[in-house]
């Protein structure tokens, strides 16, 4: 091992500018045009699985955004791992709160700032850096090793499990990497063992239809921006719970034990909620902030369109309204399931002087593994090589339908081993990716692919 951490120490720097190359490809997946931004990104990010030394890469189309597909199967009897991540990133607005453009990326601190840098483009590459380490001074793998990254995580994983089911003899594998997720905190490097889901919804109220005068008609017809804003406040009460029926009763409740065990992680709710920079903390009553965060669904308004938003007045009564909802599953609850259950609820309370559309955009499920099989130990011994520290065990209150599907369809240990941090900024103006956790991460996972040539896979 000595050698390869000689390698990784004396190209710190190039890894770094590797990463910077892609950083620079705005490969929004959301935007249509940045179509070919994604494209060339997913064209990089092969050439780099080339020069990284795997045998064989590809881009595999989707009906969307593509797959770039890598592959060293050149240790036989070995176990196979499948590492995934995702090339494309979140859209940049609002711009002008960016210090430094997005696609510009910039070091300061320590810090690597530019879209994409922490989610997930870096921690992609932790794993193909780990990898050119070991074939670049062994000449091989002490395991086997797939690649996929997806180029369409961020608008919700579209055709990915379309894909995972056509490719599934392709993608076998004893056990998933993902690593798309942050530490608990700075030092505390974590493994994940739960996401939540996600259901996306719009609802449209249309009211009359054209935008009408509101003194020549104020008064005589319903005006969608208020009936939406009625439609919202009454998805949610006062106490933070979400007043849909039926929306808690899947839910796994959190047992006493892992309340305890969440309880003694060292966590700073104070400074975690200062991250945020609002006046007072707000959430479901009955539970602490990481409970709130990991094991309860949420229902945000994440959008909301209606009526004159430019400069000055315009006295209007708008045509049409437009919220974008979302909401945070957790297992075990049916995305699809809750989606029908919202727009069942929706209709209901709609009042008949307005048309109401209720859409139903992408769903995810959440996931929820035991970490007592023993790959799990093969990733705590790795990470206490590259941090020096014991990691500990965690949830994550975003989502990453890959997780869910991957594990529906192969029935293998999952272990998402994270290298961000929470105020990394990911989705946000600003986001970056700590320097130092990079190098360790590599570090970590060249240990890793080490330390899990030894485990037997066929007890767990
Ligand atoms: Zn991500």
């Amino acid at each position: 091992m000595e050698k390869i951490i000689g390698y990784i120490n004396a190209h710190r720097q190039r890894y770094i500018d590797e990463l910077i190359d892609i950083v620079k490809i705005p490969s929004i997946s959301s935007s249509r045009e940045h179509r070919p931004y994604v494209q060339r990104c997913a064209e990089v990010l092969k050439d780099q699985m080339l020069r990284a030394g795997l045998r064989r890469a590809q881009i595999m189309p989707t009906p969307g955004h593509p797959v770039v597909y890598g592959e060293w199967l050149e240790a036989p009897g070995k176990p196979t791992v499948l590492i995934y991540g995702h090339y494309d990133v979140q859209p940049v607005e609002p711009l002008d709160a960016w210090i430094t453009p997005p696609f510009e990326p910039d070091i300061r601190q320590g810090e690597l700032y530019g879209r994409g840098t922490v989610d997930d483009k870096g921690q992609l590459y932790i794993h193909l850096k780990a990898v050119e380490a070991w074939l670049k001074n062994e000449g091989r793998l002490p395991v086997n090793v797939k690649f996929i990254a997806e180029g369409e995580e961020e608008i919700g994983s579209l055709h990915l499990e379309e894909f995972l089911r056509q490719h599934k003899d392709l993608l076998q594998a004893d056990v998933v990497i993902i690593s798309d997720t942050p530490m608990l905190d700075r030092g505390i490097p974590s493994i994940c063992y739960g996401l939540r889901g996600l259901t996306y919804m719009e609802i449209e109220v249309q009211g009359p239809t054209t935008d009408l005068h509101s003194g020549s008609f104020g008064g005589i017809v319903a005006n969608p921006a208020n009936v939406l804003c009625e439609i919202i406040a009454r998805l949610k009460d006062e106490r933070g719970r979400v007043t849909i029926p039926g929306f808690y009763d899947k839910v796994v409740p959190l047992s006493e034990q892992e309340r305890q065990n969440l309880a003694r992680l060292p966590f700073d709710e104070q400074a975690y909620f200062q991250l945020t920079g609002a006046p007072a903390p707000f959430g479901e009553e009955g539970f602490t902030m990481l409970e709130r965060l990991w094991a309860r669904p949420t229902l945000d308004v994440n959008g909301l369109i209606s009526g004159h938003t430019g400069e000055g007045e315009k006295t209007i009564i708008p045509a049409r309204a437009l919220a974008k909802v979302s909401m945070r599953l957790v297992p075990d609850q049916d995305p699809d399931e809750i989606a029908r259950l919202f727009e069942d609820y929706v209709r209901h309370i709609a009042p008949p002087t307005v048309r109401v559309t209720v859409r139903k955009c992408s769903t995810g499920v959440g996931f929820l593994a035991s970490y007592e099989h023993p790959a799990f130990q093969a990733a705590i011994r790795a990470l206490e090589k590259g941090f020096g520290r014991r990691a500990v065990f965690i949830r994550e209150g975003g989502s990453i339908p890959f997780v869910g599907t991957i594990y529906g369809i192969l029935q293998r240990p999952c272990i998402l081993l994270g290298f961000g941090l929470p105020d990394e900024n990911s989705h946000a103006p600003n986001e970056k990716l700590n320097l130092e956790n990079y190098h360790r991460g590599i570090i970590s996972c060249a240990y890793l692919y080490q330390k899990l040539a030894d485990v037997d896979f066929e007890l767990g």
